[in-house]
């Protein structure tokens, strides 16, 4: 299995250091210049209805952000309003618009990408709600045979253990796989 180059900053092409804030861990610049987390990472930080209004215009951003630690490529630049609940954007009880942010993502590597600043604007996820025994049944049912694309660009990376990490994070957060279905939709 091939080492692949590890991500480095847009800015300063340090490498990007994995660090831990609670059960986030988002690439650093160790100089500075932001910090990127996945989308299945996201789930630990950003509330659902923000990470639904991202990855639903992923497929028609233009690229004209930063460059992707990961691949390089120029990273598109979505509109994200957030607001305090998790309702989706205009569905009933959905509040108004409190922070509105620019992000950089990266569609192919799944990655978001805060300069510094972007992501303390950003609401708190809240708690989920304990997941259904049809959730748990079919999050069980996804680790014994399902292999997203994700999965095998984590592997192709050699990264085991980050694998190991999603297929819990999917546990805890069911709402993380039909998420990452949409996504596997827009990159194939
Ligand atoms: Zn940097
Ligand atoms: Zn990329």
């Amino acid at each position: 299995m091939s080492k692949l180059e590890p991500p480095r900053c847009h800015s300063c092409r340090e490498e990007l250091v994995l660090g831990a804030q609670g059960e986030l861990n988002p690439w650093s610049c160790p100089n500075g210049h932001g910090l990127g987390f996945t989308l299945s990472e996201s789930y630990e930080r950003l509330q659902e209805d923000e990470i639904d209004q991202l990855w639903g215009a992923a497929s028609g951003a233009s690229a004209r952000g930063v460059r992707c630690p990961f691949c390089s490529e120029t990273m598109a630049v979505l509109t994200v309003e957030a607001d305090a609940d998790e309702i989706p954007e205009g569905e009933d009880g959905d509040g108004p618009t409190t922070h509105t942010a620019e992000l950089d993502v990266c569609v192919r590597d799944q990655f978001i990408w805060f300069d510094p600043g972007e992501l303390e604007g950003m609401p708190e996820d809240l708690p989920d709600p304990e997941p259904t025994a049809e959730q748990k049944a079919a999050f069980e049912q996804i680790r014994a045979n399902f292999r997203t694309g994700m999965e095998e660009a984590w592997e192709t990376r050699g990264d085991q253990q980050l694998t190991e990490r999603m297929y819990d994070r999917v546990a805890r957060h069911p709402k993380l796989h039909s998420a990452m279905n949409r996504v596997g939709d827009v990159i194939s």
